[in-house]
């Protein structure tokens, strides 16, 4: 199961996701998520956590009504309650899911479950069996893995792909790994756990130390065939690792991450900016792959490479994540060659000493504001052909 290289991406925005503090989305906006999700080629949607609220489960329910080709998730706690909701809010899904977890760590074990091993092992066992008996499709997860005892954590595994979880998560909640460590991990997981091919191993990371989408790189080259993310990296704190950057990454490196998903890339751009809107979640300017900068180029060197041969300066085509062009923004930065391009896009012809004078005088206009936009160069050109 775990031998080709096509990799199932597992999308959490609408769980994981929502639970950023303030990131609430409405039924509607949810469901408009979610069958975006599925255009683009998202391989399963943890459409939400369905015990959570009324309101989640209903959303999980509506989407689970109306996507065609996802397969649709809720998130359960391993306990009887959660997977009983969690069950009827997928009941009608085409392709059904339930992911249950249940914390493998010391710390949690003690602060948070006061449960022993013995006692989660068991609750492993009875809650993954209780859920397939709503799916087939079955997936467990070891809450906090990444700090959890190795031995341990490969019994869990053990237990829970007996008891009948096709894939078996391996998050990194905390975010708190590295990846050589966190490739190390799942390595080790690889060779300790005797039945580890009867399931997809899964990854999940976290972005406090910034290597959420690092980490699930280092995971896949070590044999996680499912990736969770979420569009824009929201999600818990930091977030999670973002869709967009780990479909770029895999899409750009296909030297050295020979692997495919069947996400439609082009369908980035809208998506970040559905979800930033849904949630009112603005993208940082300069975010990998969606950021408003993220094609633009003001230097002066850097703007008259792109003109010449984009790819001096960039990896990525923008139509690549459905963007129409690169964007050269006007500004005290900006040379020569960029005013010059500028004035063609904007219909404007002049002379040679013209185009001097225009650019002294847009220089001068870049040292006083942010950005010179195209009205602005107008309006020079016009002011210094009237005097
Ligand atoms: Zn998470």
């Amino acid at each position: 199961m775990n031998s080709n290289n096509q990799i199932i991406i597992f999308d959490t925005t609408l769980r994981d996701g929502e639970q950023s503090p303030g990131a609430t989305m409405t039924q509607e906006q949810k469901i408009a998520i979610a069958h975006s999700l599925d255009a683009m080629g998202v391989d399963v949607i943890e459409a939400g956590f369905a015990i959570a609220s009324e309101g989640d489960f209903k959303s999980i329910q509506a989407i689970a009504n109306s996507v065609k080709n996802a397969q649709v998730c809720s998130l359960a706690r391993a306990i009887k309650k959660d997977i009983d909701v969690a069950g009827r809010a997928i009941a009608s899904a085409a392709r059904p899911r339930i992911h249950t977890f249940i914390s493998t760590s010391d710390i949690h074990m003690q602060h948070q479950l006061k449960m022993s091993e013995m006692q989660v092992l068991a609750a492993i066992d009875e809650s993954v069996r209780y859920a397939r008996q709503f799916c087939d499709d079955v997936e467990w997860s070891a809450m906090d893995a990444t700090r959890s005892g190795m031995d341990f954590l490969c019994a869990a595994i053990e237990i829970a792909i007996r008891a009948g979880a096709r894939t078996i998560n391996v998050p990194d909640t905390v975010g708190y790994m590295f990846p050589q460590e966190y490739a190390a991990m799942i390595r080790a997981i690889k060779n300790k756990v005797p039945n580890i091919d009867q399931a997809i191993i899964s990854v999940h990371c976290h972005n406090d130390l910034g290597c959420a989408t690092a980490n699930s790189i280092a995971a896949i080259e070590a044999g996680a065939r499912q990736v969770e993310c979420t569009i824009n990296g929201i999600g818990e704190r930091a977030g999670n690792a973002a869709l967009e950057e780990i479909i770029m990454a895999i899409k750009t490196r296909q030297d050295v991450m020979p692997y495919q998903t069947n996400i439609d890339s082009t369908k980035i751009m809208a998506i970040s900016k559905q979800v930033s809107t849904s949630t009112g979640f603005s993208v940082q300017k300069n975010k990998a792959i969606v950021g408003e900068n993220a094609f633009a180029h003001e230097s002066g060197i850097h703007q008259d490479g792109v003109i010449k041969a984009r790819e001096t300066y960039e990896i990525m085509r923008p139509e690549s994540i459905g963007l129409d062009r690169s964007q050269l923004p006007m500004g005290k930065h900006s040379g020569r060659a960029a005013f010059r391009v500028k004035l063609q896009a904007l219909d404007i012809n002049a002379s040679e000493p013209e185009i001097e004078a225009f650019f002294i005088k847009f220089k001068t206009m870049g040292d006083q504001k942010k950005y010179v936009s195209d009205a602005d160069i107008i309006e020079l050109i016009k002011t210094h052909r009237e005097c």
